[in-house]
C-alpha cells in the first residue's frame, strides 16, 4: 500500500488545532491530511509527535502546548483523563457544553438533514463532578497483588485506581473497601488470557436518595471462597450496603455480567427515588446513572409527551419500567416493552411499589413485539422510545410509522443514531419540532437529547 500521508510515525511536527472529533481529541491538519491528538483543543499551538499515519487521516500525542485555549483547565486526576473515560476532563465546563451542543446541531443537520427543528440550549449540571450512582471496575493481578480499576484504552491492562472524579463518592469507597477485602482474604483475580481464576468484576451501585448500597461480586467460577467472610467485612465496613449479591460469568466475554444471580446477603434490590416514584433496582437492571440530570431528561420527556389522560402510551425500552411510571400519571394507559425479563420482573414491582395499576409490561424485542402487537389490531396514540446507542431497529420505525401515533417522543444517547432515525421518521410522515440536549455525562463525550416528534397531516 502507498502512503500518501504527508507525515510519517514518529515525526515531530508544530501545528494548530482546528476542531474537535466527536469523541473530544483535536485536530490539527497539515496539507488538508487530518491529525488526531487527543488532550487538544480548537486554537491551540502546539508540537506534537505523530504516532500513526494512516493514508487518509493519522493520530497524535501531545508533546509541548505553545499556547493554550481559554477553555483548558488543569487536569484534576491524570488517571481520570487517561483512561477512566474522562475524555472532556481538559476542557472547562462551559466549553464542554458548548462542545456537546455543536456536535448535536452538527449531526442533526448533516446526518438528519433536519433544518427547521429548534434545538435547545443543552441542560448542564451546576457540579459537574461526582455524579455516578454505579461503577463497575475490572479485577486483575499485579505483582501478585489483586488490582481493579480502569482498562488503559484499546488494551486490556488494567490500571490500579481507587477514584474516579465523576463517581459518587459513596460508589468510590464501596469499590475500594471490596477490593481491600478480597485482596485481604486472597481471593484469586481473573485472568482473561487463560479464562481462569475467580473475581472478574466487582460493581458497586448507590440509591443516592435512599442512601442504600448494593454490592455485586461477578466471579467466572460458580464458586467463591471466604463468602461469608467478605459478607461479614462489607458490612462491617460499609454499613450502608442492602444488597450483596453474587453473578456468575463463565463465559469468554466482553459482557460483564453473566446469567446466574445469587443473593449473599440481604435483599435482591435497594430502592431509589427519582422525583416520588420509587423504584427497586436490581443487580442486572439498566438504570441512569446520573440521577440528578434523569428527573431533569424524564420530566422533560413527559413534558413532550404533552399527555392529556386520555392517550394509550407505548414506552419502548423501558428497563425497570422508570419512564412508563411517570408516564402513566398523566396516561390513560401505559404499555412497557423491554428484552431483559429480570428488568421486566423489576418493573412490574415498581408498578406494584407506587400503586399504578394503567401500566403493563411486556417481554419482548421492541422490533419484533410492536409490530406484532400492531398486526393483532392494537395501536397507541403517543409512543416513547429510548432505545440502546445504536437506536431504533428499522423494523421498529416501520411500525411507529405505520401505526401513525399523534405523537413520539425520542430519547437517545446517541445523536449520530438520532439523527439517522429521525430522517426516517421525517419521510415517514413526522415532523421533528424540538430538541433538547441534556448533558448526563459531563467530562465525558456523551450527551443524550430528547426529541419531540408530531405527525404532520
Ligand atoms: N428507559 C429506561 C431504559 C433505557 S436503556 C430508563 O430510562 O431507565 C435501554 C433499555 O433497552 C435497556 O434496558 C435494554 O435492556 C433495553 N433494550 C435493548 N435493546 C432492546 C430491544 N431490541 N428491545 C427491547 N429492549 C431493548
Amino acid at each position: 500500500m502507498t502512503n500518501t500521508a504527508p507525515v510519517a510515525k514518529n515525526d515531530d511536527i508544530d501545528v494548530v488545532f482546528e476542531d474537535l472529533t466527536h469523541d473530544g481529541a483535536g485536530v490539527a491538519k497539515v496539507n488538508g491530511y487530518p491529525i488526531f491528538v487527543p488532550n487538544t483543543l480548537p486554537g491551540e499551538k502546539a508540537k506534537i509527535r505523530v504516532v500513526k499515519a494512516n493514508k487518509g487521516y493519522g493520530f497524535g500525542r501531545l508533546i509541548e502546548l505553545y499556547e493554550a485555549s481559554e477553555h483548558r483547565v488543569e487536569v484534576p486526576v491524570e488517571e481520570n483523563y487517561k483512561y477512566g473515560g474522562c475524555q472532556l476532563q481538559h476542557i472547562s465546563y462551559a466549553g464542554q457544553l458548548e462542545f456537546k451542543e455543536n456536535q448535536v446541531k452538527q449531526v442533526m443537520k448533516r446526518i438528519g438533514k433536519l433544518e427547521d427543528a429548534t434545538i435547545h440550549p443543552i441542560i448542564g449540571m451546576d457540579n459537574p463532578l461526582n455524579y455516578r450512582n454505579k461503577a463497575q471496575v475490572p479485577v486483575g493481578k499485579k505483582g501478585g497483588n489483586l488490582i481493579a480499576g480502569f482498562y488503559k484504552p484499546r488494551t486490556h491492562e488494567i490500571v490500579d485506581t481507587n477514584e474516579s472524579i465523576v463517581q459518587d463518592p459513596a460508589v468510590n469507597e464501596a469499590i475500594k473497601v471490596v477490593k481491600e477485602i478480597c485482596s485481604e482474604l486472597g481471593i484469586d483475580p481473573y485472568n482473561e488470557i487463560h479464562h481462569r481464576g475467580v473475581l472478574r468484576h466487582i460493581m458497586a451501585r448507590y440509591a443516592k436518595s435512599t442512601g442504600e448500597l448494593m454490592i455485586v461480586l461477578i466471579t467466572r467460577s460458580t464458586s467463591l471462597l471466604h463468602k461469608n467472610k467478605i459478607v461479614e467485612e462489607i458490612l462491617k465496613r460499609l454499613p450502608n450496603v442492602k444488597s450483596i449479591v453474587h453473578n456468575i460469568n463463565n463465559q469468554k466475554t466482553n459482557v460483564i455480567m453473566g446469567e446466574k444471580t445469587k443473593v449473599l446477603w440481604g435483599n435482591e434490590v435497594i430502592y431509589d427515588y427519582i422525583g416520588d416514584v420509587k423504584f427497586a433496582i436490581s443487580a442486572v437492571s439498566f438504570y441512569q446513572v446520573n440521577p440528578d440530570q434523569t428527573k431533569v431528561l424524564y420530566d422533560k420527556a413527559l413534558e413532550y409527551a404533552a399527555l392529556t389522560g386520555e392517550e394509550t402510551v407505548i414506552d419502548a425500552y423501558c428497563g425497570i419500567g422508570t419512564i412508563s411510571l411517570f408516564l402513566a400519571q398523566k396516561a390513560k394507559s401505559v404499555l412497557g416493552v423491554e428484552m431483559i425479563p429480570q428488568a421486566i420482573e423489576d418493573a412490574r414491582r415498581n408498578a406494584e411499589l407506587n400503586e399504578v395499576e394503567n401500566v403493563k409490561f411486556s417481554i419482548g424485542e421492541a422490533e419484533t413485539f410492536i409490530p406484532l402487537w400492531y398486526e393483532q389490531g392494537n395501536s397507541a396514540d403517543v409512543i416513547v422510545v429510548d432505545p440502546p446507542r445504536k437506536g431504533c431497529d428499522e423494523a421498529l420505525l416501520k411500525t411507529i410509522i405505520e401505526m401513525a401515533p399523534k405523537k413520539m417522543v425520542y430519547i437517545s444517547c446517541n445523536p449520530a443514531t438520532l439523527a439517522r432515525d429521525l430522517r426516517i421518521l421525517e419521510d415517514g410522515g413526522y415532523k421533528t419540532e424540538e430538541l433538547q440536549p441534556v448533558d448526563m455525562f459531563p467530562m465525558t463525550t456523551h450527551v443524550e437529547v430528547v426529541a419531540k416528534l408530531t405527525l404532520k397531516k
